[in-house]
């Protein structure tokens, strides 16, 4: 069972485009049957319908993680759905980036919200079913991947908040890592540098310009490039854990 996901569910957040959308695909080739979740429910729609094409399956969950019950009841889905649940990657996030002087409040609730209570109700739901695949499932592991970022390592000039939530991330994985990883439940951290997604369309235009000068001349890396990385932890054998992957395109240097 070592490369296969064969028999085995995975739930993806932020599935409707970039990473989560490029990681539902990689799971379903490696043998996972997906539950897909997201607001936008045309994009999961269309996913969904490539993902059988190509011989997966896949469950279209209309979601608003932020909202907890939504969260719950998308875990809750997947489970009454699928009939388990080994694998989860909470993944959906915002990244609004600008100076803490003058910025919109609103903003940094859009993260707060989505980057770390979003993940939290998506964690929490889902946990009871994680601990149980790892008790009683097929491969007897099971596993949480936390999508958080080079920011996450290192707080830069500008990028406060989303620098904030995502080092949250990586302390409450690190924290449910101890907590679960005797009962074979893995909690991994995946920290991307810059990926070409939609991520960067959601900056206000005085901030994306100087947001993105730092990338200007690089070659990011591709949604797939860390669809694979995601891959590879959650195909581990049962004794391996990969705890945290830092994973940069070539040409960043911090
Ligand atoms: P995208 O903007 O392409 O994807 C974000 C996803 O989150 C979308 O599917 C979006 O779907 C979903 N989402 C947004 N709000 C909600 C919500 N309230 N409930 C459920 N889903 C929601 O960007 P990426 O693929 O790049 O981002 C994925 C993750 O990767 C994020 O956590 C981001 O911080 C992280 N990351 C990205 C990097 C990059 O350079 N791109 C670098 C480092 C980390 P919808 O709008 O349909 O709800």
């Amino acid at each position: 069972m070592a490369d296969t996901l064969d028999g085995t569910v995975a739930l993806v957040t932020g599935a409707s485009s970039g990473i989560g959308e490029a990681t539902a695909i990689e799971l379903a080739r490696r043998g996972a049957k997906v539950a897909i979740a997201a607001r936008r429910q045309d994009r999961l729609t269309d996913l969904a319908a490539r993902i059988d094409e190509a011989g997966g399956e896949a469950l279209v969950l209309e979601t608003d993680v932020t909202v907890e019950a939504e969260a719950r009841a998308a875990v809750a889905s997947a489970v009454e759905h699928f009939g388990r649940l080994d694998t989860v990657v909470a993944n959906a996030g915002v990244m609004l980036l600008g100076p803490v002087v003058d910025a919109p409040a609103e903003e940094w609730e859009r993260m707060i919200d989505l980057n770390l209570k979003g993940l939290l109700h998506t964690t929490h739901a889902a946990l009871p079913h994680l601990l149980a695949a790892a008790d009683g499932g097929p491969r007897r592991v099971a596993d949480l991947v936390l999508v958080s970022s080079v920011a996450g390592r290192v707080a830069r000039n500008g990028n406060g908040v989303y620098s904030l939530t995502k080092h949250g991330v990586g302390a409450f994985g690190e924290s449910l890592r101890q907590e679960v990883t005797k009962r074979h439940v893995r909690v991994a951290l995946v920290e991307p540098g810059a990926v070409a997604t939609e991520l960067t369309d959601h900056l206000r235009d005085e901030v994306r310009e100087a947001s993105m000068s730092r990338f200007a001349d690089m070659e990011r890396m591709e949604a797939e490039d860390i669809a694979d990385a995601i891959g590879y932890i959650v195909t581990r054998p049962r004794r391996v854990a990969v705890n945290e992957l830092l994973i940069r395109p070539t040409e960043q240097e911090g």
